[in-house]
């Protein structure tokens, strides 16, 4: 390991900056981190952003390389699968998978930043600065402004630093994103759904306790637009509804309380009845927008970054957005060892790497969103889902589950978006004469598998 270390600048103390802060700090570097939330707040959810998050396998496996792990499992509450609510008042439960141990967690975001930059504040090695806005980069002076919104009432005093390594963890809008690409002559694409989202809630019981299964994620499946439910350690449930922007329904056409009252006791009864404040969360509460940024390159020279949201935001259907930030944390710490912390090589090998995988990531968190709000209800897909398991416990060495292999594994994305094309082949001719998983012919189902 090089014992003369870069100073490192990172702007954004969210989940990645301030995981990449305490991960950076860990190994002898020294790290300021510039926020532009007051510590009281952190990266609370005041705007609209997802109050709970699920996290899985990659983001464990970052926290677990900061030591973190032990304190983060008080925060959490396992998910063993998906509760459906279906149309005709049913409720139906699916598996995430078939081990003990292949569950999601729900986790405020509240509360597992604020341990996080807790953390960040506790290393000698970190400085953590608040109320800085980072307003503009000059990466050919290596220089930031930053505006210090912490100077009284309508004062914003402007600093100007220097830097000797740039690393922005600023989010979807990300400016260290913008002037990057601006330097370097590269590419964004940011690609919004028709689709918003309403953060509403279930309160706890008044006994208490939860008004449904606290270990499932709850769906209301309704083809074009769903309403999720991801269980908080109060007792309560953080409701979220994806809906169209216009058109019959939409956000557009909830326009007054009537409206909403008639749409939910219509579409959502069940769920309408554990929400007393409907009308006010959802008249209340900021509508946020869905969308996929895509950029290239994420790095200038042996100097600047990107990574989490900044480099790659996406859709939130497949729970991924954090855990990938955090496994882009734990990718930048492996190719450290791996290069002897030569960033010249682990700048270039980073964007080389994460790219493709964040973009396969990407399609998977699209593709989600239709298996969530429609293909779920379908007796195929559940069909489909048993039979992968069965191929799971038959040829463990040759077939994993997509969605496993995303959740539950730490195997490239892109390999699993790979795996899961050849999966769908094997599905479809397994299922073609078939309805019930004892029917399927074993022999062929092997032979499938095994060339794939
Ligand atoms: C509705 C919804 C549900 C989601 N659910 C999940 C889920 O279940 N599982 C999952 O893994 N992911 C989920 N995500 C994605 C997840 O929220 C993001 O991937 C994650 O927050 C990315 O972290 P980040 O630190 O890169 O960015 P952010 O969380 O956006 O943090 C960026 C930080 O930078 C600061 N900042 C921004 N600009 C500046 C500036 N100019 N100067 C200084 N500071 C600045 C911000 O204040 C913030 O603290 C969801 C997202 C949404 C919208």
């Amino acid at each position: 390991m090089a014992t003369d270390k870069k100073r490192i600048t990172i702007v954004g103390a969210g989940l990645t900056g301030s995981l990449l802060g305490v991960l950076l700090g860990q190994r002898g570097y020294q790290v300021d981190l510039y926020e532009r939330r007051p510590p009281e707040t952190g990266n609370d959810a005041d705007s609209g952003r997802s109050i709970n998050l699920a996290l899985s396998q990659r983001g464990i496996v970052a926290l677990e390389s900061a030591g973190l792990m032990d304190q983060v499992q008080n925060l959490l509450i396992p998910m063993k699968g998906r509760m459906l609510h279906l149309e005709d008042g049913r409720s139906q439960f699916s598996a995430y998978g078939q081990r003990p141990n292949e569950v999601i967690y729900s986790v405020s975001r509240r509360d597992l930043n604020s341990l996080l930059v807790q953390e960040a504040i506790k290393a000698k090695e970190v400085n953590v600065h608040f109320q800085r806005k980072c307003e503009t980069i000059d990466f050919k002076k290596k220089t930031l402004t930053l505006i210090n919104e912490a100077e009284g009432s309508g004062d914003r005093a402007e600093e100007a630093i220097s830097f000797e390594t740039l690393i922005g963890c600023d989010g979807a809008g990300s400016q260290v994103r913008r002037s990057l690409i601006e330097h370097v002559g590269g590419q964004t694409e940011s690609v919004f759904l028709d689709h918003d989202y309403k953060e509403l809630e279930i309160p706890a019981a008044a006994t208490g306790g939860y008004r449904f299964d606290k270990n499932a994620l709850h769906i209301w499946p309704r083809g074009q637009f769903m309403l999720i439910a991801l269980p908080n350690l109060d007792g309560s449930f953080t409701v979220t509804l994806f809906l169209p922007k216009r058109g019959e329904p939409s956000f557009e056409s909830l326009s007054d309380a009537a409206a909403l009252e008639e749409f939910f006791e219509d579409v959502f009864p069940t769920a309408k009845a554990a929400m007393p404040d409907l009308g006010e969360d959802f008249f209340d509460h900021p509508t946020g927008r869905l969308g996929t940024v895509r950029c290239q390159p994420w790095h200038v020279e042996d100097y600047g970054l990107i990574m989490g949201d900044a480099a790659h935001a996406i859709v939130p259907f497949h729970g991924q957005g954090m855990n990938c930030a955090f496994e882009d944390c734990s990718e930048l710490l492996r190719l450290l060892d791996q290069y002897d912390d030569d960033w010249t090589q682990v700048c270039a090998e980073f964007t080389a790497s994460r790219k493709s995988n964040a973009d396969a990531i990407a399609e998977m968190a699209l593709e989600n969103y239709t298996t969530m709000r429609s293909t779920v209800t379908d007796p195929k897909y559940a069909l489909k889902k048993e039979i992968g398991f069965e191929l799971e416990l038959r040829f463990p060495q040759h077939y994993i589950p997509r969605y496993s292999m995303v959740m539950f594994h730490t195997m490239p994305y892109a390999e699993a978006l790979a795996a899961g094309a050849r999966q769908r082949d094997i599905l479809d001719r397994l299922t073609q004469s078939v309805d019930q998983c004892a029917d399927v012919d074993w022999d062929l189902a092997e032979k499938l598998v095994k060339q794939s």
